[in-house]
């Protein structure tokens, strides 16, 4: 199983890459079928069913709102944020969706498709249906798709221990664990950042493009910072949570360094709670692994860029591929997915990646990456799912901000030391496997528990 850094860090769009990227992408896969098809003239009615946890908490996190769109032919990488407001509105007045943008059926929320709430699909909890029917009312097409954390989507028959599509690109140094990954750097000489670079040349893009489609996510994440620091106002979905990154903003440029010598940690939790404003929002983004986590990675990155001395673009892409190396040994051996593993698969599986990135710019050895990571994940163990509405607001926005400051304090633990601790990461992900199969349903993003129940919303 081959993983890209492209699979792990993609350009999507706000709130969430499990139920609003993987919705979005399942919704374009299954018109754009009928498409390529040449089933889409006789297509007269499209039923969709979101099952588990995308009917509990799908409204919340815009899932309807990514079925209606990538129905019409978009993808979360390409459509464009500025125009969908004015587009969701069309659809919904006039009651129709122009499927793969081109064949106009009838559409409507809560009749064509349905948050199913009761039922969850046993092979995973965020399950999808796409049916489409023709005049007759006779069954074109019916696709089941499950969307399993970081925008990534399957197909029924993907089950169990194949959740991820299968990539036979054969790998010069190919990994499982932690393990594996230190071993690999210690014959070789070469750091984590390296042997992810010579992996990556397997997909078949050259040193300069890797290096380029690096940067470009970079790029989308300081730029998604950036817009998070000029809006105000208050977030959409209805709990009225007030955008707070410019107003810190404009606090921190104020204030005095010298008086605060842990100024820093505050523009740490700023450039955190910038991109997670932003998510909540629906704005541009890059999963890092997830939306819901989306903010850790941009943060700590920023971070090296403003506060380390000689940061530098190389830095940037070495910092991203070995985060991406630690968010293989997440996928593969446990999950990035709220609704399977609670938030520590989520902002976990960040801090950790956030925390080797860190360490690996900082100047630190592979042993020393791999402890940053162990650390950032180690407390994050048990870290449960309990979004307040169903919105990736509360307790996600701050949760990314305090993870990117636990991240850097990681970083720092670990280049202290000489790499050598007590707790493995790989027993440190298995633990977090564990834990989470171990971890009661109403803590895996479906509100039903935690401050989802505690908090009354108003
Ligand atoms: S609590 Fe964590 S896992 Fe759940 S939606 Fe928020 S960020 Fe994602």
């Amino acid at each position: 199983m081959a993983i890209s850094v492209f699979d792990l860090f993609k350009i999507g769009i706000g709130p969430s890459s499990s139920h609003t990227g993987g919705p979005m992408a399942a919704a374009h896969k299954f018109a754009r079928g009928l498409h390529d098809d040449g089933l889409l003239p006789r297509a007269a009615r499209v039923e969709v069913i979101l099952y588990g946890s995308l009917g509990l908490t799908g409204k919340g996190h815009g899932s309807d709102k990514a079925v209606l769109l990538g129905l019409s032919g978009e993808k979360p990488e390409l459509v464009d944020v500025d125009s969908i407001d004015a587009r969701l509105a069309e659809m919904r007045a006039s009651g129709t969706v122009k499927l793969f943008g081109s064949h106009e059926i009838p559409f409507v929320v809560g009749q064509d498709l349905v948050f199913e709430r009761k039922i969850s699909l046993p092979e995973h909890p965020n399950g999808m249906r796409f049916t489409a029917y023709d005049e007759q009312g006779d069954t074109l097409r019916e696709k089941v798709y499950f969307s399993v954390g970081g925008g990534f989507v399957v197909d029924e028959k993907a089950t169990g221990a194949d959740r991820i599509k299968p990539d036979d690109t054969v790998l010069p140094y190919p990994f499982a664990s932690g393990e594996e990954l230190l071993k690999h750097c210690s014959n070789t000489g070469l750091s984590i950042s390296a042997l992810m670079l010579e992996n990556e040349k397997a997909f078949g893009r050259t040193e300069e493009e890797i290096r380029s489609g690096i940067l470009n996510l970079w790029r989308v994440m300081s730029d998604c910072v950036r817009r998070g620091i000029t809006k105000e106002g208050v977030l959409p979905g209805g709990l009225k949570v007030k955008r707070r990154a410019n107003q810190l903003h404009r606090r921190l440029q104020a204030e005095s360094a010298e008086k605060d010598p842990l100024q820093a940690m505050d523009w740490v939790a700023l450039f955190a709670l910038a991109v997670n404003e932003e998510n909540a929002a629906g704005g541009r983004i890059v999963t890092a692994p997830t939306n819901g986590a989306a903010g850790i990675i941009p943060a700590v990155l920023t971070y090296y860029t403003k506060f380390v001395p000689h940061a530098d673009d190389e830095g940037v892409v070495r910092f991203l591929l070995t985060a991406a190396a630690i968010g293989v040994l997440f996928k593969e051996n446990a999950s990035i997915s709220g609704a399977e593993v609670g938030c520590q698969g989520e902002v976990g599986s960040a801090c950790s990646m956030a925390s080797a990135g860190l360490t690996e710019v900082m100047g630190g050895t592979p042993e020393q990456v791999e402890n940053a990571a162990e650390i950032g994940i180690e407390h994050n163990l048990g870290l449960t799912c309990d979004p307040i509405g169903g919105l990736v607001q509360i307790p996600c926005i701050e949760r990314n901000a305090v993870a990117s400051n636990k991240a850097i304090t990681a970083a720092r633990i670990a280049l202290r030391g000489d790499g050598r601790h007590y707790v493995a990461l790989d027993k440190a992900i298995k633990t977090m496997r564990d834990t989470g199969r171990d971890m009661l349903d109403k803590y895996k993003e479906t509100s039903r528990g935690g401050l989802a129940v505690n908090v009354i919303e108003c």
